[in-house]
């Protein structure tokens, strides 16, 4: 059972290291709840005996380190990019058009799956450290031709036998298409049905975060939009 407080990224204490858990590379530093950590740990041994190195790019994230990504992008120190990969121009955008570009590829503080330990981005480490590559993490970069393709075919065909799917595989108007997005879906499947969106109202009422207040007149629309992501293109225009 995953509480609350470990749902929106406030704790850390259900999850276990990837490196006792015998993770090969970077993938050591992170941690995950033990099933997805054993889970992704065999799916990356499969992994390497085809050549392909699987690396987590990013794991856990805390409401701390999610809230940190959400004000850089608000105030633009950070970029926003659109489904072109480029970058929008914020300060032409309303407070909620501004939200929803946003949110779009990052989530609102406490709303990350990334905060339940059961979800991560890979990236291939071998070709994107020989290539010297600065990985962006956007979709052409998993595409053929990519530097993450091989990696990306790879999981396509084998990612599910070891029960991680991806929640960001189709656009339904929410979260962009994200085909680095892996999540373990026996214990994350649980969470999305039980999520604590009263908890996550309060924890945003309690935190002095930027546009909350039109986070909160919306919050309705932004966990059925961004958190079940089960909304329809109709809805988001
Ligand atoms: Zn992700």
């Amino acid at each position: 059972m995953i509480l609350d407080e470990q749902v929106l990224g406030l704790a850390d204490d259900h999850l276990v290291d990837l490196a006792e858990l015998n993770a090969l590379g970077v993938s050591g530093n992170f941690a995950l709840v033990k099933e997805a950590g054993e889970a992704f740990v065999a799916m990356q041994k499969a992994a390497s005996d085809d050549g392909i190195d699987c690396q987590i790019y990013s794991g856990f994230r805390s409401f701390n380190a999610q809230s940190s990504i959400w004000e850089q992008k608000w105030f633009g120190e950070r970029p926003t990019l659109n489904d072109a990969e480029e970058q929008v121009e914020l300060h032409h955008l309303s407070e909620l058009d501004k939200m929803h570009a946003i949110l779009r590829f990052s989530a609102l503080p406490g709303a990350s799956r990334h905060h339940w330990g059961t979800d991560i981005d890979v990236y291939d480490a071998r070709c994107v450290n020989d290539a010297n590559y600065n990985l962006k993490l956007v979709p052409s970069e998993y595409e053929a031709g990519g530097i993450c393709a091989d990696l990306n075919a790879w999981m396509m065909e084998n990612a599910e036998k070891f029960e991680f799917t991806r929640p960001y595989a189709q656009d339904r108007g929410g979260i962009g298409i994200e085909p680095w997005h892996y999540s373990y879906a026996p214990v994350a499947q649980k969470i999305i049905q039980n999520f604590p969106l009263a908890a996550l109202h309060q924890q945003i009422i309690q935190y002095s975060l930027a546009g909350k207040h039109i986070v909160l007149a919306n919050l309705d629309i932004v966990y059925n939009r961004y958190i079940l992501n089960n909304s329809n293109i109709k809805d988001a225009l």
